[in-house]
């Protein structure tokens, strides 16, 4: 789903092992999943490898200044986004400002009001949820549900960076629907939005959960396949291309039925995929699909890519 319903992960980094066995009982009931370092080097890094919704961090710790810690948090990309609350003895002015300035939502003076500390905590998980939701729907096409073409445009560029990494193989199917003109034209825009939806997840149940189908543009979408060679990404194609050809979608008394072109492009099928630009990969599958356009539409044709022979057998 696209909402998670897990509970909220929030990490405590506090050198006290005292204060996490306190926050482990105040917290308790909140419905919150704590995570615990009394180092905040291990800290850092368990906020890198899976950002928590929310830090609780010491503001005085022994040999380190809590300032220092939500700054590197701040810096960093992967954790910028999760909001801190400091925890400090200290209740001065000047201290809080600094909190605040570097980077912090909050600031919680200890010891702590057991009612106050978890208001606190679920205000800054409520302002988080909201951030994420924004930050998802902003991925999001409004019209079909599927990823959008920023989604696509920044995926893409991840998928060939493992390509190149890891020598990965990745897939890319264009999917142009057919005389769609005519389906506005004829039953009328609404009408035409409701089949991009139908569409839409008609292709999301053929694929994988672990694929990619984002809406390009218009009547057009792009399908990310990691992990897919050539010969399955045709398999691939060929089963979204008759799920698309066999959804009838009602209007009124009448069922309306629409065929897709599809272009496809693998990694492996070029000599040297590891130098593959995204612009040359949807080029290849884009104009793989318009030589299916010309062959006389609802059909599959993958692009050759530039090795000598065709590389995959089909
Ligand atoms: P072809 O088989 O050559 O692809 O023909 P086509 O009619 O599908 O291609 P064309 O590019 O001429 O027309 C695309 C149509 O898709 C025209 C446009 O009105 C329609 N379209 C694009 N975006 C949307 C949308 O969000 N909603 C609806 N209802 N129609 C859209
Ligand atoms: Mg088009
Ligand atoms: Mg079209």
């Amino acid at each position: 789903m696209i909402y998670p319903d897990s509970a909220p992960r929030v990490l405590v980094i506090d050198d006290s092992p005292d204060i996490h066995k306190l926050l482990d009982v105040r917290l308790r009931g909140e419905g919150l999943a704590l995570l615990h370092a009394t180092d905040p080097v291990v800290g850092l890094r368990l906020a890198r490898e899976a950002p928590p919704d929310l830090i609780l961090l010491d503001m005085d710790m022994a040999n380190t200044n809590g300032l220092s810690v939500c700054r590197a948090l701040k810096e960093d990309l992967t954790t910028a986004a999760v909001p801190v609350i400091f925890l400090s003895a200290i209740a001065g002015i000047y201290d809080k400002v600094a909190g605040f300035d570097a980077g912090a939502v909050d600031y919680i003076v200890k010891p702590f009001d057991p009612a106050e500390l978890r208001a606190r905590v679920r205000a800054a998980l409520r302002t988080k949820r909201y951030q994420d939701m924004l930050a998802l729907r902003a991925l999001l096409d409004a019209v079909t549900g599927l990823r959008n073409r920023t989604y696509f445009e920044a995926r893409l560029t991840d998928e060939l960076a493992a390509v190149r990494r890891y020598a990965r193989n990745v897939c890319l199917i264009m999917v142009d629907l057919d005389h769609f003109k005519a389906v506005n034209d004829t039953y009328g825009h609404p009408f035409g939005d409701r089949v991009l939806q139908r569409v839409g997840g008609v292709i999301e149940g053929t694929l994988r959960t672990t694929d990619a189908p984002c809406r390009y543009g218009g009547e057009e979408f792009a399908l990310l396949l990691p992990e897919t060679d050539h010969a399955q990404g045709l398999l691939t194609a060929e089963r979204v291309r008759a799920a698309i050809a066999a959804t009838g979608i009602d209007r009124g008394n009448e069922v309306v039925h629409v065929t897709a072109s599809l272009g496809l492009a693998s990694t492996d099928t070029f000599a040297d995929p590891t130098r593959l630009s995204a612009a040359t990969l949807v080029q290849a599958s884009d104009a793989a699909m318009y030589r299916a356009k010309r062959q006389g539409r609802n059909r599959v044709v993958a692009d050759d890519g530039d090795l000598p022979a065709p590389a995959a057998a089909s």
